[in-house]
């Protein structure tokens, strides 16, 4: 039987929903994650369509990458189509599901995937993540040292970059004394004791920290293990916003433009002067000319996105171009990276691409 939950995991490794940014509410929208999961549709936006057609197809799952919820519901009435579409998900027993900024912010998201379908090389996160990197330091007596620490490098610390099971290992003396109701692993109750100790020190990720901290404790000798967690200033590089790679060569930047329109279903990019040849492109699917000042401070000749408005093309013009793709047209490939996180695991999965995956903006 393969629950929700079993679905849910398998995208999770991919987006950790911490990932999400704070304005944002990915997860587990409607429904429970124990549910037998019998067949997923996958889409980008939900739509009352996109329900009935998960209805007919008996998914009682639906995957989009824009959540149905973004504010808050304070009645549920059928007054417009979020709440007809929560009705009719929960009267159906369907559960719905979204990975947003946090699938934009991954390696192997939607910005890296456009970059690699657009033939960028060397792709890095162009604004890689703050505040998503911590440092563990936990006190451990000598002869457990090598077991808390692989405990912990099992439970996902210790990474920095293409390395894993890095630590600092220091020499030093514990004291302690137990209280009253307290049965000391070394020394005696009530009796002031130094113990030889090593420090371990390592880093992880803060989706990691509950199963770093759990594991360290649950292999640590002491009643009271003594650990500090504190959060580093060092950007996590392997997630974040947008991303930027290089073309093989200086390319004309029409014949950029035109690559792009063979790689998404777009029908006009909106532009400003191709005053330049490119070679350094960034990408941040959906609206993110926020990140245009990014865009240009990495080095980029070329910045694609969505949702640009008229002074940005103006602003910025002779400085950057911008090739404003559409929203839509630039996270299109939301659904097939879903689609692929679920077949690599489980290959016999029924999990379809929805028929109602479209534009809302249409060109005349
Ligand atoms: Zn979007």
């Amino acid at each position: 039987m393969i629950t929700v939950k079993d679905i849910v995991s398998e995208l999770e490794k991919l987006a950790p929903p911490s990932y999400q940014e704070s304005y944002d509410n990915s997860g587990l929208i409607v429904g429970h994650l124990e549910t037998e999961a019998h067949a997923a549709l996958l889409c980008f936006d939900i739509t009352e369509n996109v329900i009935d057609e998960a209805i007919e197809k008996k998914a009682n799952l639906v995957i989009s990458h824009h959540p149905v919820i973004f504010g808050g519901l304070k009645k549920i009435n059928g007054k417009n189509a979020t709440e007809r579409i929560i009705i009719k998900a929960i009267r159906n027993s369907i559960a719905l599901y979204s990975a947003h900024t946090n699938l934009d912010s991954v390696r192997g998201g939607i910005n890296t995937v456009l970059a690699e379908k657009l033939g960028l090389s060397n792709i890095k996160i162009l604004l890689p993540m703050e505040q998503a990197l911590f440092k563990i330091a936990v006190f451990v007596p000598n002869a457990h040292s090598a077991k808390v620490r692989q405990a912990m490098f099992d439970a996902g610390a210790g990474h920095i970059g293409n390395y894993d099971s890095c630590s600092y290992n220091a020499t030093g003396t514990g004291t302690f004394r137990g209280g009253e109701n307290t049965t000391p692993f070394v020394g005696k109750k009530g009796a002031l004791h130094s113990e030889p100790e090593i420090k371990i020190e390592t880093i992880a990720r803060k989706e990691n920290i509950p199963q770093v901290i759990s594991a360290m404790k649950s292999n640590h000798p002491y009643e009271e293990p003594a650990f500090d967690i504190y959060r580093l200033e060092n950007k996590y590089e392997n997630a974040g916003i947008g991303a930027i790679g290089i073309l093989p060569e200086y390319t004309e930047a029409a014949e950029f433009l035109a690559n792009i329109k063979r790689v998404l279903p777009v029908k006009v990019i909106r532009h400003n002067s191709l005053f330049k040849k490119v070679k350094t492109v960034a990408v941040c699917g959906g609206s993110g000319a926020t990140y245009i000042g990014n865009a240009i401070s990495a080095g980029a000749d070329i910045f694609v996105t969505g949702d640009c408005k008229y002074h940005q093309f103006l602003d910025f013009n002779n400085e950057i171009i911008l090739a404003d793709t559409g929203h839509f047209e630039s996270e299109y490939f939301a659904a097939e990276i879903f689609f692929n996180t679920i077949h690599k695991k489980f290959p016999n999965f029924a999990a379809d691409l929805s028929h109602g995956i479209f534009n809302p903006v249409q060109y005349f």
